[in-house]
């Protein structure tokens, strides 16, 4: 039944309307929708092809690169020719002996130590006795000193080596002068070997040594200084624990604070590359093991580092290239230039090697699928948006929020629309109740009284005419609802007629109130009259004027029921006339106070005090106000009474009593 109701013109409209609004804005949010994914699938996908094709250029890039790489280990020229940045380059004997290093000083310490003939023993056999058995340093330095200046015919390294003996028994003599002389002879013969290491570091480290034991600071810092400088540029070639040994001298000597290393991430590079040749002279994967690989590469970690190497034994000599991160580092920028594309290397345990670990879509070209020797990933680069929204996608969003809201906006006045109706539904429910009750009193006490005569049960004649008395009470009653009715359903309609003549507000008003004090009698209320002094004429309606005032004193009445007065105060104002009806009832709230001038709207607590009304007459009021003119205008206070205004036009008194032209 509610259902059915629902359909009832003219909500049906309203309904059919949310219903074809609630679809079709469905049905486009959903298509739109649709279409965002789909345009968002399509980005991602050119996105993806685009790292794709990256990817592949990439691995062509890098693949070209380590083969023109080991090209170039393999070619005659490679010895003397320039190594690529970045990249050491060894060569070696059959038999494995590092013979070349390219560049020159690019290896820290090298896996295995110089090859050098037996330093003859016999000529230092003299000399060393007297320094050692006997303690005879004169005897020793006149020895060491003699072979100094015969070895050069029997070879430097006699000669170093007498340098070397030489410059110790001085410093054992304290004649620190002499001792440096011979030392600076012995740094001149630089790579020849002395006791398995270069002259040029023994003396080095003998002056050291020298300024140590004479506490000569200064001179010990700046030798120690150049020590480290020398060490760490590669000048000597020594093996790992010469190299270690000695550095480790090279900052006792210089004491705190440590140097600082010009560029500690090169210095840890240059360790890591001498580091991966050690291990690939232990390994030797060119012979080694069940598959040995006479040409191929690999990428090691060496301390975290990276360590690109590659070798080639297929030939007579074997050719080892090293390179660390800064070597690619270049290759990788070179494969992938797209300033907004990333790249990240890694191991095929899948650990990180080198670059940015990739947060978005990515591309990968595995070490087995490229024949790299690690695995290459290009992503977008960090920070940038992942699923920009193309104009297209833009434009769809927009229009998405304009549908919603465009909906929202209808919904919620179609919804709002709805409630109104319901609302009046209500409120003329209400009001048929209302009106059926003010009804069936007087008319079943009519009918009483009716049936009551007709069956002569009256038993005096007083009795009889107090029935009278009430018939015609009851009957003035029902006359007046009708007329209030018909008066509503009059006035209240768009084009009621209205006769506008001058009227006398005092004899009008007196009369009025005069017949209303009759009716007011039968609550014991009484009405003051309070008019101008002078003659006041106004323009109005005598009918509606009548309905209008009855109706506030009416009210003024039936809501102020513990109040017996009820004031009627009648103002001249400039041109107009202010007709105030007041009461010192109970009232009306704030936010009742502009509803109860819609038609059928009653006040709460007139409702819960069960005063009988129908909720018609102030509507119809304003409606008689506003054709003459005016407004009428409420003040009241819960509790202390109302105050109804209408304000009506002031006439002359020769308009008034003139021909009265111009008025309706
Ligand atoms: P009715 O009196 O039949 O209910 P009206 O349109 O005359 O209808 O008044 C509407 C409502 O305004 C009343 O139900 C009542 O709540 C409130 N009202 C009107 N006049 C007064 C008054 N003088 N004092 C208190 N409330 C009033």
């Amino acid at each position: 039944m509610a259902f059915r109701a629902w359909f009832r013109p003219p909500r049906h409209i309203l309904t059919i309307f949310l219903g074809v609004a609630v679809v079709s804005a469905g049905t486009l949010g959903w298509l739109s929708w649709l279409l965002l994914q789909q345009d968002r699938a399509l980005d991602l996908q050119r996105r993806q092809e685009r790292l794709e094709q990256a990817a592949d250029r990439a691995t062509a890039v890098m693949r070209g690169a380590l083969a023109d790489l080991e090209l170039r280990l393999a070619s005659p020229s490679a010895r003397t020719s320039k190594a690529p940045h970045g990249v050491v380059v060894l060569f070696s004997d059959p038999t494995g002996v590092i013979d070349g290093v390219r560049p020159t000083g690019g290896l820290l310490y090298y896996p295995t130590p110089e090859q050098m003939s037996d330093l003859p023993t016999a000529p230092f056999i003299v000399a060393e006795q007297a320094e050692f058995a006997r303690q005879d340093l004169v005897a020793a330095a006149e020895q060491y000193t003699a072979l100094a200046s015969e070895g050069d015919a029997a070879g430097t390294a006699v000669r170093a080596g007498a340098l070397a003996g030489l410059a110790r028994v001085h410093r054992k003599a304290r004649h620190p002068d002499a001792a440096l002389a011979a030392y600076d002879e012995l740094a001149a013969l630089s790579d020849v070997r002395v006791g398995g290491l270069p002259a040029g570091l023994v003396a080095r480290a003998g002056r050291a040594r020298m300024f140590e034991e004479f506490a000569r600071a200064p001179e010990l810092r700046g030798e120690a200084a150049q020590l480290g400088r020398e060490l760490r540029g590669g000048r000597w070639r020594l093996t790992k624990s010469q190299y270690q040994f000695y550095s480790a001298e090279a900052l006792r000597w210089l004491g705190p604070p440590e140097p600082e290393i010009e560029v500690p991430d090169l210095h840890a590079e240059a360790v890591a590359l001498a580091d991966a040749v050690q291990w690939l002279w232990e390994e030797r994967p060119w012979e080694a093991g069940p598959s040995p690989e006479p040409a191929s590469r690999r990428l090691v970690q060496m301390s975290d580092i990276p360590v690109l190497a590659v070798w080639n034994a297929s030939g007579e000599r074997l050719q080892v290239g090293v390179a660390g991160p800064r070597y690619l580092a270049t290759l990788a920028r070179e494969a992938v230039p797209d300033g907004d594309l990333e790249w990240t290397l890694t191991d095929p345990a899948g650990r990180v090697v080198l670059g940015t670990p990739s947060l978005s879509p990515l591309a990968v070209r595995t070490a087995a699928a490229s024949r790299l020797p690690w695995s290459l990933q290009v992503h977008a680069a960090t920070g940038l948006d992942l699923s920009p929204t193309s104009p297209r996608q833009g434009l769809l969003s927009w229009v998405l929020v304009l549908l919603a809201a465009v909906w929202m906006t209808g919904a919620y006045f179609v919804v709002r629309a709805i409630t109104r109706e319901l609302a009046v539904e209500r409120l003329q429910s209400d009001f048929v109740a209302g009106v059926s009750h003010e009804f069936r009193s007087p008319l079943s006490s009519l009918s009483q009284i009716a049936e009551m005569l007709v069956s002569d049960r009256f038993t005096s004649e007083d009795l009889r005419q107090q029935a009278y008395g009430v018939l015609a009470r009851e009957t003035d009653r029902l006359r007046r609802l009708v007329e209030g009715l018909l008066d509503f359903g009059r006035f209240s309609a768009g084009g009621a007629d209205y006769h506008f003549e001058p009227l006398a507000i005092g004899p009008f008003l007196e009369t009025l109130v005069a017949e209303f004090r009759t009716r007011a009698a039968a609550t014991d209320h009484t009405i003051e009259l309070m008019l101008p002094s002078e003659t006041t004429y106004i323009r109005g309606d005598r009918d509606a004027l009548t309905r209008a005032i009855w109706n506030l004193l009416d009210n003024a009445v039936k809501y102020s029921p513990d109040r017996p007065t009820v004031w009627v105060d009648v103002v001249r104002e400039q041109d107009r006339v202010s007709l105030t009806v007041r009461d010192q009832g109970f009232g009306i709230p704030p936010d009742e106070q502009r509803a109860i001038f819609e038609r059928f709207v009653r006040g709460a607590e007139s409702k819960a005090r069960r005063i009988k009304g129908t909720g018609v007459g102030l509507s119809m009021m304003q409606r008689i106000a506003e054709a003459h003119g005016g407004e009428i205008r409420l003040t009241s206070q819960p509790g202390q009474g109302s105050r109804f205004t209408m304000m009506l036009t002031l006439l002359s008194t020769s308009d008034a009593l003139g021909t009265g032209e111009g008025l309706a």
